[in-house]
């Protein structure tokens, strides 16, 4: 396994915008949690298509449509591989994480009944929320809640005894965006499989430091976002077992998504296609093959260890400042650190960080639950990605200091 320590200036030159300046200050870019930054070879790989390829797909004979379908479907295939996904067409390209998690819940809305249980877990993002509350109502499901603990993880045991032949699905994150907390998904798709419920996994958060292994999970779905994982935005996926994705229906009617039209019935083209109605995120698609090339040529075992020990560091140096509390700590974490200083806004804190310009998040991360769980309004989060270093995490705490000195 590669030292990415070792290799790290190379690998920041591969991004470009982390030259530059913000309020007269190199950026120190901490909001990898919200959206990833993008290495030139995926740039390129945009540029190339709009310079040479550029073409409607899976319709033309001519040469560009013949070139952006290889290209796009080519991107499927890496896709499949990365996720270890059993065949190509359990892979459906979608603008992103909410797109894919709403096409399965309008999907459910035909197979569940009055009744039916659907349980979510208490440290889901709103993306993961509000679809299936919009799905119980339309529907007459119940919608139940597994349980957090103070440290931000599940209680599994509540979870275990929440389960029922009522369940007819389990929703949950494979990492939370708001607190880092890795989810043991393994337990929870094999209890919910006992119950024969279905689980689909929000793995949005997961993906750009995880490599998750969807037939070993054994999970029925699972979803993930190009713009975290060092691909452009407006593209992402959904893995489907084929035999969910040949039960559910399809979601937006259109082009590409038939087989046959006339006004009197329509039939329904293939997988993918069923879900893939209208002209796609074509370059997009490619670019997110490109982004998964790129993490893979880094490699994702290398990432996720030299992230650990930045996450290891920051807590550490974090922790040494006065009245800073960490919200999410979890034994199991990826590299997000969400905190308050005491008497503190977190929204003073980010505003005085961005003049020395560096990029955190602050406000409820779209999952305001969380914060409700733990009675504030808000949190500052520094999310760290493999191209940080340990200086940049010494210009945060230097930051965060000199915000405390300020408003206290
Ligand atoms: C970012 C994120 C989403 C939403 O992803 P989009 O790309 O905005 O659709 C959903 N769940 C988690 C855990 C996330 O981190």
């Amino acid at each position: 396994m590669k030292d990415l320590g070792k290799d790290i200036q190379k690998i920041r030159k591969d991004f470009p915008i982390l030259q530059r300046q913000v309020n007269g200050q190199t950026l120190v870019y901490l909001d990898n949690a919200a959206t990833s930054q993008t290495p030139q070879q995926v740039i390129d790989v945009i540029v190339d298509y709009y310079h040479g390829y550029n073409a409607n797909i899976h319709r033309g004979v001519h040469t560009l449509s013949q070139e952006a379908t290889d290209a796009y479907e080519e991107a499927r295939k890496k896709i499949q591989s990365h996720f270890s996904i059993g065949k190509p067409h359990e892979v459906i390209f979608t603008s992103g994480t909410t797109h894919s998690i709403n096409m399965v819940a309008n999907g459910f809305a035909s197979l569940l009944k009055e009744g039916d249980e659907i349980l979510v877990s208490a440290m889901e993002h709103h993306s993961n929320i509000v679809p299936w509350q919009m799905l119980c109502e339309k529907t007459g499901g119940t919608l139940k809640v597994i349980p957090m603990n103070e440290n931000g993880e599940l209680v599994m045991e509540e979870f275990h005894n929440l389960l029922s032949d009522k369940t007819k699905l389990v929703f949950c994150n494979h990492v939370s965006n708001a607190l880092g907390t890795i989810n043991p998904i393994e337990e929870i798709i094999d209890a919910a499989h006992n119950v024969g419920a279905a689980v689909l996994i929000d793995g949005a958060q997961a993906a750009p430091h995880i490599k998750a292994d969807v037939q070993a999970l054994n999970v029925d779905f699972y979803t993930a976002s190009a713009h975290k994982m060092c691909g452009p935005t407006g593209v992402g996926m959904l893995y489907g077992k084929e035999e969910w994705l040949q039960k559910l229906p399809p979601y937006q009617g259109g082009g590409e998504m038939i087989a046959e039209v006339t006004f009197e019935k329509t039939t329904y083209a293939d997988l993918p296609h069923k879900f893939e109605a209208g002209t796609p995120n074509i370059c997009g698609g490619i670019a997110f093959g490109a982004a998964l090339d790129y993490l893979n040529s880094i490699g994702m075992e290398a990432i996720a260890q030299y992230e650990s020990d930045l996450l290891e560091y920051a807590t550490e140096q974090l922790l040494s400042i006065e009245g800073l509390r960490i919200y999410g700590t979890a034994e199991d974490k990826t590299s997000v650190i969400s905190f308050n200083i005491e008497g503190i806004h977190p929204y003073d804190i980010g505003t005085i960080l961005d003049k020395l310009g560096i990029a955190v998040r602050t406000g409820h991360h779209c999952a305001q639950p969380i914060m409700d769980f733990y009675g504030i309004p808000g949190t500052v989060r520094a999310s760290f990605s493999f191209y940080n270093t340990k200086e940049e995490v010494d210009v945060l705490v230097a930051g965060v200091k000199r915000a405390r000195n300020m408003l206290l």
